[in-house]
């Protein structure tokens, strides 16, 4: 049976990153895709020029629509925007964490530098919405805010972020490493069975817009059809690398084009 995957996340009017990203790599992955909208934002391959937020109780009424009537077999977290809306996909996430696996991607700000997720909102993506994930997949950034602490710069304090990460209650955390100031560019994921590294080669190409929400949707794809997360993390690697080394097929845009599906 075909598995129904949930976005919930902001849209890109450009169709590289957010929803648009989401719900292409869901049909490349053999999924029926789903799309709760957070935010809108104005934006392009160039950058971020506006957001404009979903109040959070309609961010509720549209999970509560899609979970009346749908079977819903993974959810993918994106752009939560601020912390009313994070507090919200919290609620109605609660009660149903047990049996359905998320994904979520904390993201935070765009590659041009805009801000995609209020700086107060941090703790509550840390506190209500991480301990409902199966897997949490943070960049080195990112990872270094929900800890409130440095950036880390080499293998051994990416992985012991991930496993701290990990200990503040989601199944696990994938630490990427495409910030680390390195040739190679390794993931670390860390779950219960303990630390798996995932090696991976920089990619020859600018166009790399959407990559996190990407593999994060790819991920949620996979263990909607029932993979363990480190087996999830793999195909969704896979899954990516090809469709970076696709990109430069694709004419979209003047900066940094989207990945093809
Ligand atoms: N816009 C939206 C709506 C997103 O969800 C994201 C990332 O998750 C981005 C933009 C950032 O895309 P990138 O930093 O890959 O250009």
């Amino acid at each position: 049976m075909i598995r129904n995957v949930l976005s919930i996340a902001g849209s890109d009017p450009s169709g590289g990153a957010g929803i648009q990203a989401d719900l292409k790599t869901f049909s490349a992955r053999g999924a029926y895709g789903m799309a709760v909208l957070t935010a809108l934002t104005a934006q392009n391959t160039q950058g971020v020029t506006g957001v404009h937020t979903v109040p959070a109780a309609f961010v509720a009424e549209q999970i509560r629509a899609v979970f009346a009537d749908v079977r819903v077999d993974a959810v993918k977290i994106g752009m939560i925007a601020n912390a009313e809306i994070a507090g919200a996909i919290a609620d109605m996430l609660r009660s149903r964490h047990d049996s359905l696996p998320i994904v979520l991607d904390p993201v935070m700000i765009a590659k041009g530098g805009s801000p995609l997720l209020a700086s107060d909102a941090v703790a509550a993506v840390a506190h209500q919405l991480m301990p409902l994930a199966a897997v949490v997949t943070p960049n080195l950034p990112e990872a270094a805010a929900l800890l409130d602490e440095p950036v880390a710069t080499t293998r051994e304090a990416m992985a012991d972020q991930a496993r701290r990460l990990q200990r503040i209650g989601p199944k696990a955390v994938l630490v990427k490493g495409g910030h680390l100031e390195s040739e190679d560019s390794p993931d670390v994921l860390a779950d219960v069975a303990g630390i798996h590294w995932f090696e991976g080669k920089r990619a020859p190409t600018r166009n790399t817009h959407g990559t996190g929400c990407t593999l994060s949707s790819a991920i949620a794809a996979e263990l909607a059809k029932g993979a363990a997360p480190a087996d999830a993390v793999a195909i969704a690697k896979a899954y990516l690398a090809g469709a970076i080394a696709a990109a430069d097929e694709l004419s979209v845009g003047t900066g940094h084009g989207p990945v093809q599906h």
